[in-house]
């Protein structure tokens, strides 16, 4: 689990609590995608040590998987995936290889 609070309600919290536990700059960044508001608390021993707020970039490189399956990212060819950030409020991108739009519930899905 990625965390305490169910992945699908992050969209909704304004601040997700992180016991122990440490995220990877990629992490982070699929994070800003589905909770652009959010404010991440890092805690130990009952302790907010850090506070990260997201935000999303305007490009986003090898976080998010193509929804298109036919896709030359997801074919097992060396090509990292790669997306012009559309929309921010709810998060939509466009593949630059495809085109093909991905919208927050694919995002949703690949936690
Ligand atoms: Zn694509």
């Amino acid at each position: 689990m990625l965390m305490n609070a169910d992945s699908r309600k992050i969209g909704k919290k304004d601040i997700v609590k992180l016991e122990n536990r440490k995220l990877t700059r990629e992490e982070l960044n699929k994070i800003s995608l589905v909770a652009p508001t959010a404010t991440i608390n890092f805690i130990e021993n009952y302790k907010v040590v850090e506070k990260y707020r997201v935000k999303i970039p305007d490009v986003i490189e090898d976080v998010v998987k193509c929804s298109n399956p036919m896709c030359i990212t997801n074919s097992g060819e060396p090509i990292k995936p790669k997306f012009i950030v559309v929309e921010k409020h709810p998060i939509k991108i466009r593949c630059v290889y495809c085109k093909r739009f991905t919208t927050e519930e694919d995002i949703m899905k690949q936690f």
